[in-house]
């Protein structure tokens, strides 16, 4: 059965390249009926921060993804966090002493510097030179004698490596490009380059999915792993598929710093988790050439690695909005209102709690879901029914007020006042049209002076049906404050 992991290291704020591994093995999971392994990468204290893994941990929850084994769920590999697995890195990194994988490298990064630099120059291949590889008993004695620290350096083999990857197809590394690499720190403290491979060893990974940016260091685990499968520790080697880079602005990689790039910043605007998942998904992967909103079970029931596309993918925000806005309008209203709540309820400037007036909400919603991007654009949609007074948006009101609309919005008061109220948009809309007509204005023309007066924007949802969940008495109001 197939194993999957994600495996982020619990540093700075999620972003959107690293939900997209994460997607794509959840989704990778769902779809063959395998598991997923949620594991925390956490060995690097100084990097590591308690906050960043409580928010990988709402992150992923606000996401919907769940997982077979991992911090909150447990499971027979337990424990999850790397932080706690120490003394098992320990261990195989002796194994791997002992048996010749690995040995003692005394080279100061002085040392390595230089040789570095004079093979930069020589034109020589300027990673490790194997100084250190065939040390005695006696040198290694001399060096220790000297005081000198060593780091524990894995042994790579002399013949080229080569595996098919998933996304790429075969590929082939030669020694000259792989050099020996450190697995251990001098302190004691082990690498990402050993933990990260022997605990998908441990954990029975078989499918290694994460981003091309990782691809170099896929041949130095395969070598490790074929060490631990002499030692008796692994069994097989996973099957590894590199997802294509995600480019942003300029073509540039989009990098974790880059604002774009933050997964915070979509959850605060208000993107649906389905919307976000949606769009991400389509970095290097596509649904059907002429389809790209489904839902997440769509997704699911589609998702094959073997589909993922080489190309690196290009991330634009517009068509993530785009696609958030028909997850938008494909809620049920009820889920939509609820989905709006939290930009309700956030206080903002003139807003009484007591203003707010949950029929009018729900009156309104429904004109509001076929617009919405974002859901936090709803404060600005409806804040007009909530306040006291609408904002005070000076553009807008310059803007919409060009000429002398005085005249034209003391006719629409009269119209409106005279008009049935209780006959849906329709004889609101009359009532301006006509006062249009009277001052020689299109009904485009008429209404962005009355629009202004009411909700005190230029834009917002159809006019007349929001006067209409207004009310007349608070309609007439607002315009006499604008002629005021
Ligand atoms: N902890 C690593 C990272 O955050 C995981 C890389 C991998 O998937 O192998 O980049």
């Amino acid at each position: 059965p197939v194993r999957v992991r994600f495996c982020p290291s619990p540093t700075g704020n999620p972003h959107v390249g690293l939900v997209r591994t994460a997607l794509f093995n959840w989704a990778y999971a769902r779809h063959t009926g395998g598991s997923l392994v949620f594991r925390i990468e956490d060995t690097d204290a100084a990097r590591d921060s308690e906050e960043s893994y409580q928010q990988l941990l709402d992150s992923f929850h606000w996401l919907g993804f769940d997982w077979d084994e991992g911090p909150e769920v447990g499971g027979p590999h337990a424990p999850y966090r790397q932080s706690q697995r120490m003394d098992r890195y320990q261990d195989i990194a002796a194994k791997l002493l002992a048996g010749g994988y690995a040995y003692p490298c005394y080279c100061t990064t002085e040392e390595l510097d230089e040789r570095r630099e004079a093979a930069r120059k020589a034109g020589r291949p300027s990673g490790y030179d194997g100084t250190c590889r065939e040390l005695t008993g006696e040198q290694k004695a001399a060096y220790e004698a000297e005081g000198r620290a060593s780091i524990v350096r894995f042994r790579m083999p002399d013949e080229p490596i080569t595996f098919t990857d998933l996304v790429r197809g075969e590929l082939t590394f030669t020694p000259d490009n792989v050099p020996d690499y450190g697995i251990v720190r001098a302190n004691g403290a082990p690498l990402y380059t050993l933990v990260n491979p022997v605990d998908d060893a441990l954990m029975g990974i078989t499918h290694v999915l994460r981003g091309e940016d990782l691809l170099s260091s896929t041949p130095r685990q395969i070598a490790l792993y074929k060490a631990l499968i002499d030692l008796g520790i692994a069994s097989a080697i996973p099957a590894f598929g590199h997802l294509p880079y995600v480019m942003g602005e300029g073509n540039k990689k989009l990098s974790k710093r880059d604002p774009q790039a933050s997964l915070n910043l979509y959850r605060e605007r208000g993107f649906l988790p389905e919307g976000l998942l949606n769009y991400l998904s389509l970095l290097g992967w596509s649904f059907s050439p002429d389809e790209d909103i489904f839902t997440i079970p769509e997704l699911i029931e589609k998702f094959d690695i073997a589909d993922v596309n080489a190309n690196p993918a290009r991330f634009d925000l517009k068509k993530a909005e785009a696609i958030n806005a028909e997850h938008i309008r494909r809620l049920d209203v009820k889920d939509f209102i609820t989905a709006c709540e939290p930009w309700l309820a956030a206080p903002f400037a003139n807003w009484e709690p007591g203003d707010f007036d949950q029929a009018a909400w729900e009156a309104i919603a429904p004109h509001a879901q076929t617009r919405l991007t974002v859901l936090s654009d709803i404060t600005a949609n409806v804040d007009f029914l909530f306040l006291q007074e609408p904002v005070e948006d000076e553009p807008s009101w310059t803007k919409a007020m060009k000429g002398d609309p005085a005249a034209l919005l003391t006719t629409a008061r009269a119209n409106l006042l005279a008009a049935d109220w209780t006959g849906g948009p329709e004889p609101l809309k009359a009532a301006v049209l006509a006062a249009g007509e009277e001052h020689g204005l299109k009904l485009g023309k008429a209404q962005a002076p009355v629009r202004v007066a009411v909700t005190g924007r230029t834009v917002g949802l159809p006019l007349f049906e929001s006067l209409e969940i207004l009310g007349k008495d608070r309609t007439i109001a607002r315009i006499d404050a604008a002629l005021a």
